[in-house]
């Protein structure tokens, strides 16, 4: 009998391929059997993979045809890489194909990837903390068919004003702009990025008295990060922050104090 592989659950990233990271490329590049989540997991990516890998989309499959497959590569000694867009531990299922694999006594590592969150705030060249402003971010979605705890509706996360990214729900801006008016005043900024790093990356900005019908009029229905708060640059392309522009954090402050350096005194 062959020795069992090991299964490697890779975040292949947001969609540029120079943005997974060296390491899930390598592993990529090792695998025999590629299962990759081709609703988003941009194709390109495949391009690291082996001349003759057996690849899969796994679109179309269900969980127990994609666990079929996986173990019964790895326990025939060949290396599995598996696809995730993003990083694997934001809303890529990894939890169940994991606890299969681990009761099949199948070794699986989890390797990370850039998450479409911070590939949006990239894209939009955006910080998602700022001193005196919010230190906090919230990665949610709103309900769809799958269920989101009564405590964390998108109206009562709205309530600290911290930066939120809410995905899977731009295809429900409306029912999101009226939840999150809950706690967020009328003009926050928001804004919305269709397919960050792809070609045809879009990008909508506005307040949450208008984003909905911005993102309407340019046609995002899907694969979209929508993100909102106070650290946003403020709507029609102006340069001034709507609250955070011009605070400065202590990071790189001369009077301030840390372990790496030391105080420089008032000149
Ligand atoms: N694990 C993934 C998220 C998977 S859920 C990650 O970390 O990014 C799928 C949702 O992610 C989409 O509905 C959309 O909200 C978001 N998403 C995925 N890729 C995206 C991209 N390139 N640009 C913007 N949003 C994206």
């Amino acid at each position: 009998m062959k020795r069992c592989e090991t299964v490697f659950f890779i975040g292949s990233g947001p969609g540029d391929p120079e943005l997974i990271t060296v390491k899930g490329k390598r592993l990529l590049e090792e695998a025999d059997v590629v299962i990759y989540a081709g609703s988003l997991v941009k194709e390109k990516v495949l391009q690291y993979a082996k001349k003759d890998a057996v690849i899969h989309n796994s679109a179309s499959m269900t969980l127990e045809q994609i666990m079929k497959i996986m173990k019964e590569a790895a326990n025939n000694g060949k290396k599995v890489a598996r696809l995730h867009t993003g990083d694997p531990t934001l809303y890529s299922a990894l939890r169940e194909q994991a606890d299969i694999l681990e009761r099949a006594k199948i070794p699986y590592e989890v390797i990370p990837g850039v998450s479409s969150a911070f590939a949006s705030a990239a894209a939009l060249k955006e910080e998602l903390t700022m001193p005196e402003v919010t230190q906090t971010v919230i990665f949610t979605r709103l309900e769809g068919n799958t269920p989101v705890p009564e405590k964390e509706r998108l109206s009562e996360l709205a309530r600290h004003n911290a930066t939120m990214c809410i995905f899977l729900s731009i295809g429900m801006i409306e029912n999101v702009v009226e939840e999150l008016k809950h706690g967020y005043a009328e003009d926050t900024p928001v804004a919305v990025v269709y397919r960050a790093t792809w070609e045809d990356e879009k990008i909508v900005r506005g307040t949450l008295k208008d984003i909905a019908v911005k993102v309407k009029k340019a046609k995002i229905a899907r694969q979209a990060m929508i993100i909102v708060g106070k650290t946003l640059v403020a709507p029609g392309g102006s340069k001034q922050r709507a609250m955070g522009r011009g605070r400065r954090s202590k990071l790189y402050d001369k009077n301030f104090e840390h372990g790496y350096r030391k105080k420089k005194g008032l000149k």
